[in-house]
């Protein structure tokens, strides 16, 4: 999780909403990635996204189902989508995304018995750590008076007033 809050932390200097991803299998780091959405002015252009398909590109496989993906913010529809696609072992997330997560928040995709894939997942770690660099990334992008574009917006479902980022409800946890 500590090289996810790295690619956050990188997206947060390129001015992305500061979301990481890592895909790690057999002990193994085998993708890295952060947002770039802004950047690729691509709607898919997600961290976990990105990592997913460099992964499976790695190991020349799209079937990651023994694979482990640690993400830094509960996943959206979108990527939930792609993880149950590829058949994705374990999600590890740190902090909940209450206005955009599709995995405990809004939904639960991936413990859907309907979809005929379910993905293990472990919550909360390094939560607080996980939710402070949204936070940062939104106070910062209010206090320099930018126009915050709808896009940047639904990354973490909040919108400009004080206390929209849903992750900043998040629990702190000890570490
Ligand atoms: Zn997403």
């Amino acid at each position: 999780m500590r090289l996810a809050i790295k690619q956050a932390s990188l997206a947060f200097i390129e001015g992305e909403v500061p979301v990481g991803a890592v895909l790690v299998m057999e002990g193994k780091v085998i993708a890295k990635a952060r947002n770039k959405r802004e950047m690729s002015n691509d709607p898919a252009g997600h961290a976990e996204i990105i990592a997913l398909r460099r992964g499976a590109k790695k190991i020349d496989n799209w079937r990651l189902s023994d694979a482990t993906l640690y993400v830094t913010k509960e996943p959206c529809i979108m990527c939930a989508g792609v993880m149950v696609n590829a058949r994705l072992g374990r999600l590890i997330y740190g902090c909940r995304d209450e206005k955009g997560g599709a995995v405990d928040s809004l939904y639960e995709l991936l413990s859907d018995k309907r979809l005929n894939h379910q993905v293990e997942v472990v919550s909360g770690i390094l939560e607080a750590e996980c939710s402070e660099i949204l936070r940062r990334f939104f106070q910062e992008r209010r206090g320099a008076g930018a126009v915050e574009r709808g896009g940047l917006e639904n990354r973490c479902g909040g919108n400009s007033t004080q206390g929209s980022n849903p992750c900043l409800s998040a629990k702190k946890s000890p570490g």
